[in-house]
């Protein structure tokens, strides 16, 4: 579907001007005005930690202590019955008091602690809310929601500040929701992107009350998590998919382990659940070779039946090393225009 196919959707031009940044992003954010907390529910692993050490059962002193009497007159002190000493009970852990209910984590240490965490999208780490623009979803005016962490760290990420699944978000959901109720005449449309939203247990919830107030709810992952994956598609209209390599090739790019496997079984789940989608190829200069990118194609191609669109990398954002091994280099280096002229790219 195209811009033009939507006569009623209102431009870019008609969105309000009042666009702050909260954090660097390379993106704008309308979150001005807001100057509450910076996080909403959201514990730290040491906090996590000290509040289960706070709450726990008061630990006994040992008995043997205990048991020291002072002696008294001239008698012949008597030999201390000697006690046996008992083990001091330990705390519970946070994994245990999550499994008991008596813990409530966010999806972010939920996940650190491998424990199933409150799944309210109250405990999503935010990281921004961009301004309504055409540019993320094709055909709709949308907003887009980043949710803060990653498990990979590819060489061309122009949004590093968005790994850190430690950092926390600093827009509670509650700001979202009232920023979509309020801008509803002016989009049609929400996109969660990252970061990796997927990695947030909370997002199938966050997209279902999205829906629900009448936007098209759009999902733009890398598919680290297959089967929380399945769960977010289950909300979407529509998903933006990054396929980063051959599986073969994954590492090179996301700089961690398995990252193929997980991402092909995402685009295949992706594929069987009949959802609308557009497979994404970001073409690396500094690793990517024409072969490589012609393989990874072929790869797409095989599985989904479909050409993935190419896109150029953007040098604004990324980290110093990796823009001085770019210098200008760019995706016709790789793949010259006359290789695949089929293929879209951006
Ligand atoms: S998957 Fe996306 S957000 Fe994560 S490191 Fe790669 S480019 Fe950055």
């Amino acid at each position: 579907m195209t811009l033009d196919a939507q006569p009623s959707a209102p431009s870019r031009s008609d969105v309000p001007e009042d666009t702050v940044r909260e954090r660097p992003l390379h993106r704008p954010v309308f979150t001005s005005g807001w100057s509450g907390p910076v996080a909403t529910g959201d514990l730290t692993i040491d906090e996590v930690c000290a509040k289960a050490r706070e709450e726990a059962e008061p630990v006994a002193e040992p008995a043997g202590e205990m048991a020291a009497e002072p002696v008294t007159g001239g008698a012949e002190p008597a030999a201390p019955t000697p006690v046996e000493a008992t083990p001091a009970p330990l705390p519970p852990t946070p994994q245990a008091r999550a499994r008991a209910g008596r813990l409530q984590l966010n999806s972010t240490d939920a996940a650190f602690l491998g424990v199933e965490g409150t799944f309210d999208p109250k405990y999503l780490s935010i990281a921004a809310l961009t301004a309504p623009g055409t540019e993320d979803w094709p055909g709709h005016v949308a907003a887009t929601v980043l949710l803060q962490g990653c498990p990979w760290r590819c060489t061309y990420c122009f949004s590093p500040e968005l790994q850190d699944a430690r950092a926390g978000g600093v827009i509670p959901w509650s700001r979202v929701e009232d920023e979509l109720r309020a801008r509803r005449p002016e989009m049609d449309a929400v996109l969660f992107s990252g970061g990796e939203p997927t990695r947030q247990g909370a997002l199938p919830e966050a997209m279902r009350i999205v829906r629900d107030m009448g936007y098209k709810v759009g999902l733009q992952t890398a598919g680290g998590f297959p089967g929380r994956l399945e769960k977010a598609v289950a909300q979407a209209d529509w998903v933006a998919f990054d396929i980063k390599a051959t599986p073969e090739g994954y590492d090179a790019i996301t700089r961690t382990g398995g990252g193929g496997r997980r991402a092909y079984a995402s685009l295949d789940m992706l594929v069987e659940s009949g959802v609308d989608y557009e497979v994404r190829l970001t073409v690396d200069p500094v690793t990517h070779s024409q072969e490589d990118v012609l393989a990874t194609v072929a790869e797409i191609e095989r599985r989904t039946g479909r050409s993935p669109v190419l896109q150029q990398v953007r040098a604004e954002g990324v980290k110093p090393l990796y823009a001085e091994a770019l210098g200008s280099l760019c995706l016709a280096d790789v793949l010259p225009d006359d290789v695949r002229p089929d293929l879209v790219r951006h």
